[in-house]
């Protein structure tokens, strides 16, 4: 066992504290990292106020996850002492169903497990990425790519969890130069997707309900911006796109967007409402034979070409840094959307 510290909430009220714990004896094919940052996601927040109603305390959150690999397994073949290593939402999964063998383990179908508030196979709690030291097996370890700088690696902790979120999708329905592709509501999610969107080449529409963020967008990479409650606006775009993503967790009305696009095309939903969307008109499906669909983060093997992509394309996301010590303040200024764009902790802090 070794001693490490990390940040727990003991409830769904109580802030987050410093919290003393073990990591267990390294496995064979494990790999222990110490941390230097680690990015915070909504559903970091989502697990700690137990909104989902699953959360196992006291709870170490923290998915995107960056560092130095400092101790390795016996039988480790992929990683060596002082690489550099990312860990994103999931640490394992069955291995064998047809979803992991395609290299898709987020649709395990025994269930993929999750790097925080879910149980190791001897029923011991997870503990996530708000930590100095973590292990996990290599095979569902990142590599991270010598292109990122060390000053880079605070904005790269970010594409473990949005980054992969709205790639996958984005390489699904084959965006690339020729597409117009529309990226619906710009936060920590959105804007990933306009940066990867103009990197594939694509043209880019954000969809806002903000004008404040119009300026950024465009500067983020989107050649269009469009403020979705003008009705006039949007009409002018109907039936023109190849493909929306549409990152916005709050529910709302989904027709607007349909309606905008061409005939067979998609609209791929990736925020998950705690409420249902209002229901939508189905006639906005049939008569272009229009899909609605969704997508949940990514497998290992796109989470590592994603970081390759990005670092031959120079993408990364527009992060604050924070010490660990300002994470309560972080949550509550995230949810009045108060971050350009993803919060990312600077581990160094925690001693
Ligand atoms: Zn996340
Ligand atoms: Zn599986």
């Amino acid at each position: 066992m070794t001693k490490t510290q990390g940040y727990a909430a003991k409830s769904a009220t109580s802030p987050m504290e410093s919290f003393d714990f073990e990591r267990k004896e390294l496995g064979p094919h494990d790999i222990q990292i110490e941390i230097l940052y680690c990015g915070i996601c909504h559903s970091d927040l989502h697990v700690v106020r137990n909104e989902w109603k699953n959360t196992i305390y006291p709870v170490v959150p923290g998915h995107e996850i960056l560092g130095k690999v400092v101790k390795i397994g016996n039988q480790v073949n992929s990683f060596q002492i002082g690489d550099r290593a990312a860990i994103g939402c999931i640490i394992n999964s069955c291995r064998n169903c047809p979803n992991c063998q395609e290299g898709l383990e987020q649709y395990c179908q025994n269930e993929f497990m999750l790097v925080f508030n879910s149980k190791d196979k001897e029923g011991n709690v997870n503990y996530g990425g708000f930590s100095k030291l973590i292990n996990v097996d290599e095979s569902y370890a990142l590599h991270v790519p010598k292109k990122f700088a060390d000053k880079d690696l605070p904005r790269v902790a970010p594409l473990l969890c949005a980054g992969i979120t709205t790639y996958s999708p984005l390489r699904h329905w084959k965006v690339g130069k020729g597409s117009k592709v529309g990226i619906v509501g710009l936060g920590g999610l959105g804007h990933m997707a306009v940066k990867l969107a103009h990197a594939m080449g694509a043209h880019v529409v954000l969809f806002t309900t903000s004008p404040n963020k119009i300026e950024d967008a465009k500067r983020l990479g989107a050649d269009e911006v469009i403020i979705s409650k003008n009705t006039g606006e949007m009409k002018k775009h109907a039936a023109s796109f190849d493909f929306i993503l549409n990152t916005v967790a709050a529910p709302h009305n989904l027709d607007v967007f349909l309606e905008l696009l061409k005939r067979d095309r998609t609209m791929c939903l990736v925020g998950l409402p705690a409420e249902p969307h209002p229901a939508l008109n189905v006639g906005n499906l049939i008569f272009l034979r229009r899909d609605l669909a969704g997508s949940v983060i990514g497998g290992i093997k796109e989470t590592q070409e994603l970081l390759d992509f990005c670092a031959d394309q120079n993408v990364m996301a527009d992060v604050e840094i924070i010490p660990i010590q300002k994470i309560n303040e972080g949550f509550d200024r995230m949810l009045k959307n108060d971050v350009k764009y993803r919060f990312v902790i600077d581990m160094s802090s925690l001693k």
